[in-house]
């Protein structure tokens, strides 16, 4: 009712972010008290484990131990390895934690040349640079390619780091329609011509920025429609794979992968160590030509202390598991584990009658839960039952699509999904987030 909007009327018109923002702190949850006062329903992990593959955490001060839902830790990695752990530590001893430098002052060891021409090769591309951190990759990177009198033409749910990187550029941005290659179309149709060459249009250049999986929504990026897209209209492809980079693909080598793209028509691809290798940083992957412009160039390269080198031996191991260069077969199988693991607990939720976001093959599940109200009790209510699940609301995503976001691991046994599945429809029961009719049991 009217007289009950007062102060946050200007949010029906969707005129100012600050009063929805002050809206969202006056919310309350189901059992009446506001969102910002329920510290039970958020995660406050003291002390996480690794001797069971990161899949757990504790709670000390309840001595709880919880089933992780929340983690990017899509191949197992973020844990005690018998082929990674060893070699970490062995470069822990040999090169220390820090090289104290940045890679143009003493901070190039030989294991950043050596995971440059692994990262290069993993991908599909001429060569590789590495950053210390992912964000900054895509914040720090972009500017660096793109500036005044150039234009960026971005996914509407493209991640921070890219959104702050376009900002900082001083380039144009255009925002096209989440995943849709036909809006994408229309907005570049505005700007130019069909077939226009380069040489003769009113942008010194075009970048069309997505992601390989998006994080909020676990899609895959439609990129061969892109990338058709791109070329009619001669626009430069960059490829955000911070999620599907060693998640998805036959041999985890990502969308480009899983989709039948030819890494050749991504101008640039940009990934993050976080995620399926289990370490830190980020890395762009591109010709020659770029990788060199950028050596030379970009200020996260010249002014930053390099990666950490046993944070960069993580990530060749990673890799080399994945690829079976250890001698095993254990990759493939922590790739077959994190397909089948995904696949199973999307369909199971779905069966429930929960509506969940994305595709298949894809590790990050959100649940729509919609009303803000409703996040404290689902997260509380979960790690009740020793689940632990990330929710994600405004300002992350808009005001009344607020979701919890699963994060599925090849480490995750399949007792760990059933007994996940359990607690999430109980939960779901208790506060009304089905939204489906559910699926009756076969006999
Ligand atoms: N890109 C995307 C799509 C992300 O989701 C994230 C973080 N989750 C980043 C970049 C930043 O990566 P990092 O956390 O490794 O800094």
């Amino acid at each position: 009712p009217k007289d009950q909007l007062k102060g946050y009327a200007p949010i029906c018109l969707g005129l100012e972010d600050f009063y929805v923002r002050r809206l969202y702190l006056r919310i309350q949850d189901c059992f009446g008290r506001p969102i910002a006062s329920a510290p039970d329903s958020w995660f406050d992990v003291v002390e996480r484990c690794s001797n069971d593959n990161n899949k757990t955490l504790h709670r000390t001060e309840k001595t709880s131990r919880c089933l992780n839902l929340g983690s990017y830790n899509y191949l197992g990695f973020a844990a005690a390895d018998e082929y990674c752990t060893p070699r970490v530590i062995q470069s822990l001893k040999e090169y220390s934690a820090s090289t104290c430098s940045t890679r143009v002052e003493g901070g190039t060891t030989k294991l950043h040349v050596e995971l440059e021409e692994l990262v290069a090769r993993f991908v599909g591309k001429e060569a590789a640079i590495l950053f210390g951190m992912g964000y900054v990759t895509n914040s720090a990177l972009i500017p660096c390619i793109i500036g005044k009198g150039g234009l960026i033409i971005s996914d509407s749910l493209n991640h921070n780091s890219i959104v702050n990187g376009a900002r900082g550029s001083g380039a144009t941005v255009r925002v096209f329609q989440h995943n849709t290659p036909s809006h994408l179309e229309e907005v570049l149709r505005e700007q130019i011509a069909e077939g226009q060459p380069r040489t003769h249009r009113p942008w010194k250049k075009i970048i069309v920025i997505v992601e390989g999986i998006y994080s909020m929504e676990g899609e895959l990026c439609k990129l061969p429609e892109i990338i058709a897209v791109c070329k009619k209209y001669k626009a430069y492809t960059y490829l955000d794979e911070a999620h599907s980079i060693g998640a998805v693909g036959k041999s985890g080598r990502g969308v480009c992968e899983l989709l039948g793209v030819d890494p050749a028509d991504v101008d640039i691809m940009m990934g993050t160590f976080t995620k399926s290798f289990g370490s830190c940083g980020g890395y762009i992957a591109a010709s020659k030509e770029i990788i060199q412009y950028l050596k030379f160039s970009c200020p996260a390269h010249l002014y930053a202390t390099s990666m950490s080198p046993p944070a960069v031996q993580q990530v060749i191991s990673a890799i080399k598991v994945i690829l079976g260069e250890d001698g095993s077969s254990r990759g493939a199988q922590k790739l077959a584990r994190i397909r089948e693991n995904s696949n199973f607990f999307r369909s199971e939720l779905q069966k429930m009658g929960f509506e969940v976001l994305g595709d298949n093959d894809s590790p990050v599940m959100p649940i729509m839960l919609y009303n803000p109200a409703k996040i404290p009790a689902f997260s509380r209510e979960c790690l009740r039952q020793n689940v632990a699940v990330v929710t994600v609301a405004f300002p992350a995503t808009p005001l009344l699509l607020a979701r919890a976001r699963i994060c599925i691991s090849a480490s995750h046994t399949r007792e760990d999904l059933i007994k996940a599945l359990e607690v999430i429809s109980k939960v779901g029961d208790l506060i009304g987030v089905k939204y489906f009719p559910a699926e009756p049991p076969k006999h």
